[in-house]
């Protein structure tokens, strides 16, 4: 029986799932179909990660480092996995690049697709130049300078509108992305403290800066950072005659249509299923959920199960997750990976 796990995609989960089996002494063999590691943090170039304040690429930087040092992770880069054959204990997997591996069992970290503001074209992403997605927004935190793309100046106001893409039933997307409240509140503060003079304004439905996140970041931004929230369903963002942006809706509290101009306006684009998933679910032969992320097969006593034996998954794939959950369900993952092999191996015995 093969000693080695496949490990798909290297993301957060990936690279965490990596470094855990290859602790344990057995071998790893890490797909990656993008010509770098590091998965959405360092692909998308996010800027400080929540909650830990730390640059994406130091911090991610740090995982890739660990898997790349390590002299049992063999690693294919720009590589996808094209065929996979036999059982749990054996699987054949063919790669894109031609070649084949025996092995035990297989981990998919092949995380989410950021949601794609196109699909919500009344709210400007792709027709006005000053409205962004967080991702955008958090490149120009990165490069240290806040200012209108289509002309330079500093803004007077950026707008952060948050669930764009998810909790929108309109469009299909019924799920909350767990992450985009705490990302805002987050990039609302580094907003400020490059540039003082902005004010930074947060339309929201609900706010789910869920757990220990409520009082470091929402009410951090409210109070030292002075973010101000405002309660509001958005109709449409226009540009006024003076080149202005217009965010039009309604407070939802007072009931009265708002029209409030602004400079900048960022998505707090979601997490949409990884539009990989259709072939996946194909190639490896799991199961889908309804809304097209990996489905579980068991939930309490084979977590991180998918619908087929040997195969694992964890992280975004499995719907919206954070950072750190994400790193756990690998560290999980590879204990159950390595677990299994153990148990087979006794049982050929
Ligand atoms: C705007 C935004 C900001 C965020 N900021 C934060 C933050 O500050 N803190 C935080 O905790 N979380 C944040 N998140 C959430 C964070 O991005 C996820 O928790 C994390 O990326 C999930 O890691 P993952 O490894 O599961 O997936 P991913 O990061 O998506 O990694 C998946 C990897 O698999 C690869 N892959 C996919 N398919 C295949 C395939 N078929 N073959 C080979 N490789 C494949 C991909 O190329 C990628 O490298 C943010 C999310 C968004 C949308
Ligand atoms: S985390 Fe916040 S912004 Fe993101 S979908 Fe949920 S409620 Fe909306």
């Amino acid at each position: 029986m093969s000693d080695t796990v496949l490990v798909v995609g290297a993301g957060p989960t990936g690279l965490s799932a990596a470094a855990g089996v290859a602790s344990i002494g057995k071998k790893v063999i890490l797909v990656e179909k993008e010509a770098v590691l590091g998965g959405a943090p360092i692909l998308s170039g996010y800027a400080k990660l929540v909650p830990s304040g730390e640059w994406a690429k130091d911090a991610i930087g740090r995982m890739v480092k660990r898997v790349e040092d390590n002299a049992n992770v063999t690693i294919h880069k720009s590589t996808k996995v094209v065929k996979v054959e036999g059982e749990a204990g054996n699987f054949t997997v063919t790669l894109s690049n031609g070649q084949t591996a025996n092995v035990a069992s297989i981990i998919l970290g092949t995380g989410f697709t950021h949601f794609d503001s196109i699909n919500k074209p009344e709210w400007g992403f792709g027709t006005h130049e000053d409205v962004l997605t967080t991702t955008q927004m958090e490149q120009m935190v990165s490069s240290g300078k806040i200012a209108c793309p289509s002309n330079g100046r500093v803004p007077e106001r950026v707008a952060i509108l948050l669930c764009v893409g998810s909790r929108d039933r309109q469009i299909g997307r019924e799920w909350c992305s767990k992450i985009c409240c705490t990302v805002s509140t987050n990039l609302a503060m580094e907003i400020k403290e490059i540039s003082p003079t902005t004010e930074v304004f947060i339309y929201y439905m609900d706010i789910r800066t869920f757990g220990l996140y409520e009082d470091k970041f929402y009410w951090k931004s409210q109070e030292e950072f002075k973010t101000k929230f405002v309660k509001a369903r958005i109709a449409e963002v226009t540009k006024s005659a003076d080149g202005r942006l217009l965010v039009k809706g309604e407070d939802t509290l007072v009931k009265r249509p708002i029209v409030i101009p602004m400079d900048i306006v960022v998505h707090a684009i979601g997490m949409d299923p990884s539009e990989e998933n259709p072939e996946l679910s194909k190639i490896f032969g799991i199961g889908l959920e309804k809304h097209g992320f990996v489905d579980k097969g068991e939930q309490y006593t084979s977590t991180f199960s998918s619908t087929r034996r040997g195969i694992y998954v964890g992280g975004a794939a499995l719907g919206p997750e954070d950072i750190d959950t994400s790193i756990s369900h690998g560290l999980a993952m590879a204990m159950r990976a390595v677990g299994d092999m153990n148990a087979l191996v006794q049982k050929a015995a």
